[in-house]
């Protein structure tokens, strides 16, 4: 990382304040504690004569973490990465098979569609790639342990039901992951169907079409019977292009891992989503904390394949083990590298697991506000009733404890469930349940993500709790 003032001199073995001469020399005032950028390191040393190197040192083991330095003219176009969310029984399945079967990559027809969780279609010539993994899984892949995957969200309302609370989970977990929205009004083929109703409706949580002012693409569709299909690709592209998505495949390949399992005979069989670079048969690779060497490659036709580019899905074999979905990968320079990054990121999850949680909870938010980190206390509220869920954001909304607020990223009616603690864990939130309890696996899950989940009786119970909390007030729990 950068130097101080003071570091660096010692580097260059002069005394500081010829180096913050030098450096009123060019106009900036520094004094001996501030860092300098590297830039400025070259610069001064040319200065006093010494040639300044610097190597950055990496942790190539945290590489999720790991910035992507890409030579502007190394980036070229890549397909969208679609999800497709909505309420139960909205259609979301019908519209994943309609648009699968209706545009299939060119030069590809007659292959056998084989489930990998996600699959790539074409439309007049260029890609769009769609995850199609089934519901709570479609939050979890769609934006990875903090990291994006989903470029665009297509969401799903079924034009004779309206807005329902799974309408509005989906709302808030793109909102949470910047991901914009268009949105599908489907079931239009049928008699009572009331788009303007769906719109009404959408525009309470802030999706508003762009004929009203807003910037949400709304387009009428059935899944059913294929019509307006071609319409909300072209618009998928429209919005894609707007986006300007770019990777550069020149280089080993990194990505997330949509879903994983083993087959008895073949295996770890893992889907892949390439992000940038190109991943190729024979490459040793690191996902999770498990390595391998890839010795096959099928495509979403069954068919095997030698490359995958960005943005494609690819099955992948020879994985020693198997990941978790939401994984990140990555291609490194032979299995030997391979295994011990594994072991290292195995080893490291360990001890994160026993010591720090990096988790926002009541107990610590005091401590975090102190050293700046938090600005804003993300909060989720589950209640037995909308009236009281509403109530709670009201009263919440209201605090204000030194210029930290409450933000309310998510509030239902109903039981505590694994996609609450997903965008729990994803937005860094808490989550208040009011007259509810986690579900069984959302309990589990809540654990093993090390999400605070607050159970309370009584509004001002609450109230109090996130304040002395803000406040550094709280009592330790034992
Ligand atoms: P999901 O739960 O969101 O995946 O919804 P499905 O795709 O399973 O659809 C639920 C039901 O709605 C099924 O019976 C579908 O046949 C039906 N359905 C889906 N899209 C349409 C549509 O555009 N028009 C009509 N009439 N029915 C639809």
């Amino acid at each position: 990382g950068p130097l101080t003032v003071g570091e660096f001199a010692k580097q260059l073995r002069k005394e500081a304040s010829e180096v913050i001469r030098k450096l009123i020399s060019f106009g900036t005032m520094a004094a001996i504690n501030q860092e300098i950028d590297v830039d400025t390191m070259i610069l001064l040393g040319e200065e006093f004569g010494i040639r300044v190197v610097y190597k950055e040192i990496v942790d190539e083991s945290n590489f999720e973490e790991l910035e992507e330095h890409d030579d502007p003219n190394d980036l070229v176009e890549r397909p969208p990465v679609v999800t497709i969310m909505g309420h139960v029984d909205h259609g979301k399945t019908t519209l994943l098979d309609t648009i699968r079967e209706s545009k299939i990559t060119s030069g590809e027809a007659g292959g056998i569609t084989q489930h990998i969780g996600a699959y790539q279609i074409e439309k007049d010539g260029r890609k769009i790639t769609f995850l199609d993994t089934p519901g709570h899984a479609a939050f979890t892949t769609m934006r990875a342990r903090g990291a994006k995957v989903t470029d665009i969200t297509i969401l799903v309302v079924a034009a004779d039901d309206g807005v329902m609370p799974q309408t509005i989970e989906a709302i808030n977990h793109s909102k949470a992951a910047n991901v914009p929205i268009i949105v599908a009004v489907n079931k239009m083929d049928k008699p009572d169907a009331t788009p303007d109703r769906v719109m009404q409706q959408l525009t309470e949580y802030g999706v508003v079409p762009e004929d009203w002012g807003g910037e949400n693409i709304f387009v009428p569709i059935s899944a059913l019977n294929g019509t307006g299909i071609d319409d909300l690709l072209e618009m998928v592209l429209l919005q894609a292009e707007i986006l300007e998505l770019k990777a550069n495949p020149e280089k080993p390949a990194r990505g997330v891992v949509i879903e994983a399992e083993l087959d008895k005979g073949k295996g770890t069989i893992g889907t892949v989503l390439v992000q940038s670079g190109t991943l190729r048969v024979g490459d040793a690779i690191v996902a999770g904390n498990h390595f391998g060497k890839i010795r096959a490659m099928i495509n979403d036709r069954g068919r095997r394949i030698k490359v995958a580019s960005p943005s494609t899905p690819v099955g992948i074999l020879g994985l020693s083990d198997v990941p978790n979905a939401g994984d990140a990968f990555m291609v490194f320079e032979d299995e030997k590298k391979a295994r011990a990054i594994a072991s290292q990121r195995g080893l490291k999850e360990k001890q994160a697991a026993q010591g720090t949680q990096a988790k926002v909870t009541l107990d610590d938010l005091f401590k975090q506000i102190q050293e700046g980190e938090m600005k804003e206390l993300n909060v989720i509220i589950k209640a037995d009733v909308q009236g009281s869920a509403e109530a709670l954001q009201g009263s919440l909304e209201k605090i204000d404890v030194e210029g930290v607020r409450v933000k309310i990223i998510h509030s239902g009616a109903g039981a505590i469930t694994e996609s609450d603690i997903i965008l729990a864990s994803a937005s860094n939130a808490i989550i208040i349940g009011f007259n509810v309890r986690p579900e069984p696996n959302a309990r589990a899950m809540a654990e093993r993500e090390q999400v605070d989940v607050r159970l309370h009786r009584v509004i001002y119970n609450v109230i109090e709790e996130i304040e002395s909390a803000m406040k550094g007030l709280l009592d330790p729990e034992f």
